[in-house]
């Protein structure tokens, strides 16, 4: 089961796991409340893919002190990608 609570009233409910990502009414207000996606899975994935992007920064950081400035560039914008993502929590 999985806790929501309502942003409109803030009454706390639990809902089925098959409804993550997905929304239901409040069970007071009738309110349409979004059920988060993320469980200790999806934690998990997101930390590995902020650990690697972390990393690419850091790769990139150094070819740029190196003076492959247009490799470093290219691997920073990929981490700027890799954040996007995160951040999007595609
Ligand atoms: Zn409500």
């Amino acid at each position: 089961m999985i806790n929501v609570q309502c942003p409109v009233c803030g009454a706390e409910f639990e809902v089925k796991n098959s409804l993550k990502g997905g929304s239901v009414n409040c069970r007071e207000c009738r309110e349409l409340v979004e059920v988060p996606g993320s469980d200790a899975y999806d934690t998990l994935f997101k930390t590995g893919i902020g650990l690697a992007a972390a990393f690419v920064v850091a790769t990139g950081c150094v070819l740029l002190f190196n003076g492959n400035v247009g490799v470093g560039l290219t691997v920073l914008g990929l981490a700027a990608f890799i954040g996007l993502v995160l951040f999007l929590g595609l």
